[in-house]
């Protein structure tokens, strides 16, 4: 079966295009459609949220509706700007546009206010005054009752003198805080007068210092989704419990008004996992603030950022969302799904490249000192529209230090004493002898070159086993290399109970090669520039890369076990 064809055809039958087409057939919300991305900028983006901006998106394209890209900027404690520039970044970059401008929870803070206000008079709402370890210690278990607050039953004035007092800056963080009055035996502990408002004396990052009161996520998310006319609001399975609180909360606002033309719904999805990986912004904050990456766009990181100065691609990350499907459990997914995602992708479009990575000299004893020919190649073997590009050829070249070795060990086809390799694009050469230093490193391979093996020369087909990349050590360019390995030497590294999960930290996932040798092509690359390195992997220009001091990450590796997984 087409795996493309599959993973399209899913996309549109997963339960939530089905409840959404149900609701189109019931001429719901008159038949419109209008979804929503709702990240808070208290992080950068990470391949989870990806999941998320996918299916938000195309729901709306797939509809030819619309979807907005809203910022529940709710707490200014951990919200910045650098977070929303990000955000906007990444989200443009998978390829995808918000309907008009960027939107945000804290433009609502005013109508919340009034909402909150209108709440209080109608005795759904009061100012209490018990600290918040008092309140955690009174809301009971799941199985038990919480206790209700001294403060429950203050009057209607009285709460509305507080609650404006505490507008106004009266009092200090954490002394009061307004709560709605619903149920402290509600089996749902969300319903148990869950808090709305608190004191934040502290800047917001649009709303600067015009309010020191802030509502709650749970307080802003469900208007702010009314507001905006969000027919669906779809988010991960944790909102499900949150679910009756958000529809109780717009059920006191609506009360007494006109029934309005949309209403939300919200449906609930599993969120992502990926094994060896941590999602939660809250701990990759830490590894950026620890400096144990170098930052959030550390090509290890499993933010967009990371993943796009790795070398991923929007088209690989999308194909990931939509071969990861929509589900209603939580399932983990093996990072080796991302990998074959941007390995299939990089091997349509990426140039193959001669870098040797771990050079050794090798010296071609019967190849004139002065000549040099130009050996054409081919950019990529699986799209000839992508040309072919002239290599330099002459008497020095480097090779990988792996790819000789003084005794070869059987199934070894490379290039060993009297053995005979084709080097790729030019000719078959055979070694003579080798330099050793007084350490035993090999530092020199001499070999001589058999000029009826070049292409268009009689011999050109002849075969031998082993074909390596090489240089000519004349006109290659040096270049740093960067190669990775996984951040987390745990499949779960954050579901240890009683272990920190950076004690799973991997402390060789970075590896830094340097006096890396280039074929001269590659001499004007830019950063985010994306190869094939012949026989090594793929390879993308890093950020840092400067035109006279080139810098590569290496992408992923060439193989896959997933592939092989699935075509079965
Ligand atoms: P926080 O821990 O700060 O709440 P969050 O991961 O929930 O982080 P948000 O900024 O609130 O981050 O997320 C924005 C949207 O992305 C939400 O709708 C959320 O449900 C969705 N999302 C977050 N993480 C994932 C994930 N791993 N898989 C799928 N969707 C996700
Ligand atoms: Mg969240």
């Amino acid at each position: 079966m087409e795996l493309k064809e599959t993973a399209a055809s899913e996309a549109k039958t997963n339960f939530i295009y089905q409840e959404i087409d149900k609701d189109l057939l019931e001429n719901k919300n008159e038949s419109k459609i209008l979804t929503r991305f709702p990240p808070e900028p208290n992080g950068y983006l990470h391949i989870g949220h990806a999941k998320a901006i996918c299916l938000n998106f195309g729901i709306a394209k797939h509809y030819n509706a619309a979807c907005n890209l809203r910022f529940d900027d709710t707490n200014p404690v951990k919200e910045d700007v650098e977070y929303v520039d990000s955000i906007k970044e990444d989200v443009r970059w998978l390829g995808f546009n918000w309907q008009g401008d960027d939107k945000y929870a804290s433009d609502y803070f005013d109508q919340l206010y009034e909402w909150a206000v209108k709440l209080i008079k109608a005795g759904k709402a009061y100012v209490d005054e018990l600290t918040a370890e008092e309140i955690a210690a009174q809301k009971g278990t799941p199985t038990e009752a919480g206790v209700e607050s001294p403060y429950r039953n203050r009057t209607e004035e009285e709460n509305l003198n507080l609650f404006e007092r505490m507008k106004n800056g009266e009092f200090k963080d954490g002394e009061k805080i307004l709560r709605a009055k619903i149920d402290m035996g509600a089996p749902n502990m969300h319903m148990r007068d869950p808090i709305m408002y608190r004191i934040i004396h502290k800047s917001h990052h649009r709303t600067g210092d015009k309010w020191c009161i802030y509502p709650m996520y749970d307080f802003t998310h469900g208007q702010s989704d009314f507001i905006e006319g969000i027919t669906h609001s779809i988010c991960t399975l944790e909102f499900e419990v949150h679910r009756p609180l958000y529809d109780w909360y717009l059920d006191q606002i609506l009360e007494g008004e006109p029934t309005p033309k949309v209403r939300t719904r919200q449906i609930e999805f599993a969120r992502l996992k990926l094994n060896y990986t941590i999602m939660s912004k809250r701990k990759l904050l830490e590894l950026v603030q620890k400096g144990i990456v170098s930052g959030w766009d550390d090509p290890r990181m499993p933010t967009i950022s990371g993943l796009r100065r790795r070398g991923y691609t929007p088209e690989s990350i999308r194909m990931f969302a939509e071969k990861v499907g929509i589900a209603k459990r939580d399932n983990v997914i093996d990072v080796a799904l991302l990998e074959y995602c941007i390995r299939e992708d990089l091997n349509k479009k990426s140039v193959r490249v001669n870098v040797v990575l771990n050079p050794v000299k090798l010296i071609i004893i019967n190849y004139p000192e002065d000549k040099t020919e130009m050996m054409e190649t081919i950019n990529n073997p699986e799209d000839e529209s992508m040309g072919t590009r002239m290599l330099p050829f002459s008497r020095e070249l480097y090779i990988e230090r792996d790819d000789f070795t003084e005794n070869p060990p059987k199934n070894f086809f490379r290039l060993a004493p009297d053995r005979e390799v084709r080097l790729k694009s030019a000719y078959i050469i055979k070694c003579e002898s080798f330099i050793k230093d007084s350490e035993g490193n090999i530092t020199e391979i001499h070999c001589i070159y058999d000029e009826q093996t070049r292409s268009g020369m009689p011999q050109s087909d002849r075969k031998v086993k082993g074909t390596l990349h090489w240089v000519s050590a004349r006109h290659c360019i040096d270049a740093e290399v960067r190669l990775y390995d996984r951040l987390f030497m745990d499949e779960e590294p954050d579901g240890h109970k009683d272990i920190d999960f950076k004690e799973f930290l991997n402390s060789d996932s970075l590896k830094i090669l340097t006096g890396c040798k280039m074929e001269p092509s590659l001499a004007d690359v830019k950063p985010l520039d994306k190869f094939q390195f012949q026989r090594l992997g793929y390879f993308c220009v890093d950020t840092d890369s400067m035109p006279n001091k080139p810098v590569f990450n290496k992408t992923v590796e060439l193989k896959d076990s997933w592939s092989k997984m699935m075509k079965k």
